[in-house]
């Protein structure tokens, strides 16, 4: 594992960070398959992860108490923990300590190393400075109870660097990956909290795993590039060869995961990437932004539908259909299976409880209770229209 500076923090982070947002999962409503999210965070540690991040919303509460487990028999002392206050369920300054002392509860803690305010943008940071909670994670942080400071931000470069200017913060986790580097705080938000000393964490590095998943298009440029890379493994060195970025943090669902990434975090470095290697990035970057129809990241923060709409499923699905795959038949192979994967999907309330509430776009009601949710700012009724016309 390589280890690199954590910003103005006096200790080293791992390259690669446990994402504890897509831990295996089992049964309905992505109940975490315990037994096994554990074995492979520990597997993770042992290979060198440092920095473990998880949520209060991640797996709908379940994340924080198998990370939890995962770090009983000594774990606990080998990692940085970061965990988050769910800005979007707090309604007065009360919640702030009423959240935090259930996540130590739920990690079976008594300090988080990192405490962020999740999902900031231009309302819930208003909404931070309204009920004064910076007061209140500066008394958590005299108390023991939080070590540093951060948040997780979802708005525009002007928002991101209104915010980084509030206070003094010691970490920023940002969505960037080689798309979306002029959307959300940008690649210039990214250098303006590096300049400020403030430790930059990335999430989304593969797109939600859209990039892990690339259309012909890129599987052609991946063909002619002068290194052999998985598509994972591209997309992870993009970041890694950025000195701004601290940790990249990679929600990992299995074992295999967990080795590939440790590997390419083990081959990482500053300014590793040649002239050539940027130059397939770049191209890469271009064949997807001409591909992607909905920039959906699967995050789940819109779910549960209250009509049980599978939202991300149903944009996954709409973007594999757009990807295609190379060669007439296997294109048409590809397709028939997405078609298939579709009408997997429930489309009447009656087929609702025998498919584990996955509907399809034709159940949205349009009541718009998604929306508020989601962090890309999609206008998810109306891209379910998209879905609905595809697959008619
Ligand atoms: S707008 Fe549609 S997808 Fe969103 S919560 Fe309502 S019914 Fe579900
Ligand atoms: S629609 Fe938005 S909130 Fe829902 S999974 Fe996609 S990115 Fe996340």
């Amino acid at each position: 594992m390589k280890y690199r500076k954590m910003g103005s923090l006096p200790w080293e982070v791992s390259a690669l960070g446990f994402g504890c947002m897509r831990l295996p999962s089992k049964g309905l409503l992505r109940g975490v398959n315990e037994k096994y999210a554990i074995e492979i965070i520990r597997h993770g540690i042992d290979r060198g992860i440092n920095y473990v991040d998880t949520a209060w919303l991640y797996h709908m509460g379940h994340s924080e108490r198998v990370l939890g487990l995962a770090l009983k028999d000594g774990y606990r002392n080998k990692v940085r923990v970061a965990t988050k206050l769910p800005m979007i369920l707090v309604r007065g300054e009360d919640a702030f300590d009423k959240y935090l002392d259930q996540q130590l509860v739920r990690l079976q803690t008594d300090h988080i190393d990192v405490y962020l305010f999740h999902m900031l943008d231009q309302g819930q940071f208003a909404k931070l400075k309204r009920l004064n909670l910076m007061d209140k994670m500066e008394k958590a942080r005299s108390q023991g109870k939080i070590l540093h400071v951060g948040f997780s931000f979802h708005d525009t470069l002007p928002v991101f660097k209104e915010v980084v200017d509030f206070c003094k913060w010691d970490m920023a986790q940002i969505q960037y990956n080689y798309m979306d580097t002029a959307i959300q705080a940008t690649t210039d938000g990214l250098r303006y909290a590096h300049q400020k000393g403030i430790a930059v964490v990335i999430m989304e590095p593969v797109k939600g795993g859209q990039l892990a998943n690339p259309p012909a298009e890129a599987m052609e440029v991946i063909s002619r590039a002068p290194v052999s890379r998985t598509p994972v493994d591209w997309a992870l060195q993009f970041l890694w060869n950025l000195p701004e970025v601290s940790c990249v943090l990679s929600g990992m669902g299995s074992m295999k995961m967990v080795d590939e990434n440790c590997s390419s975090a083990d081959a990482s470095g500053v300014g590793s990437l040649s002239a050539g290697e940027n130059k397939v990035i770049e191209e890469l970057a271009e064949v997807y932004r001409k591909k992607i129809v909905v920039p959906c990241t699967a995050c789940g923060y819109c779910m549960p539908c209250p009509f049980g709409v599978d939202i991300p499923q149903n944009f996954a699905l709409l973007n594999n259909k757009a990807f295609g795959k190379s060669g007439a038949l296997s294109g048409r192979v590809t397709q028939w299976m997405i078609t298939r994967n579709y009408r997997k999907l429930a489309k009447s309330k009656q087929q609702l409880a025998a498919r584990g509430n996955k509907g399809r776009a034709t159940l949205c009601t349009r009541c718009n209770a998604c929306v508020p949710k989601c962090p890309q700012h999609i206008r998810i009724p109306q891209e379910l229209e998209k879905v609905k016309a595809a697959f008619s």
